[in-house]
């Protein structure tokens, strides 16, 4: 990601989250919107946020499943900082669910024109999608074979 498009996007980021705290929702801070499936979503991200968030989140066990977020430890976002628009935006609230639909239209709508504008592409897809992808992130300690096979001796 360049320069530009990283700042733009950070733009976005920042618009996203003043119009949230103009807007005001309440947060029972039960973490259930971080676990997926529990809660019946699924959080999309383009791939400027899962770089962004990448960069700046703590590293995480793989595979990533769809079920939840690796990111959220003991009920608290262990990336907050770097986390994508959906989280930045996404509020259970049932009084702010109208304004959250246009405060996501409004930033995803940008993010598409800063990728048209540098001939970026659009990629867009379930967060998994993009952790699992990362081709960098250490293996957890499982049973899950390595990506690269032992030398045996
Ligand atoms: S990045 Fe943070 S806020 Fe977003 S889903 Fe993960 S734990 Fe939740």
């Amino acid at each position: 990601m360049t320069d530009d498009v990283r700042s733009a996007v950070l733009a976005v980021y920042a618009a996203a989250d003043a119009a949230v705290r103009a807007a005001g929702p309440r947060c029972d801070a039960s973490g259930r919107c971080c676990r997926f499936t529990e809660y019946g979503h699924t959080l999309f991200i383009s791939a400027f946020e899962a770089e962004l968030l990448l960069d700046g989140a703590p590293a995480y066990p793989l595979p990533v499943s769809r079920d939840g977020c690796p990111f959220q430890i003991g009920g608290l976002c262990t990336a907050r900082d770097a986390r994508p628009l959906g989280c930045r935006i996404y509020f259970c609230d049932p009084a702010y669910q109208d304004r959250m639909a246009t405060i996501t239209e409004d930033a995803v709508a940008e993010l598409k024109r800063i990728a048209d504008a540098h001939g970026t592409g659009w990629h867009y897809a379930p967060l998994h999608h993009f952790l699992n992808a990362r081709p960098e992130q250490p293996l957890a300690d499982s049973m899950i074979p390595t990506r690269t096979p032992l030398p045996v001796v």
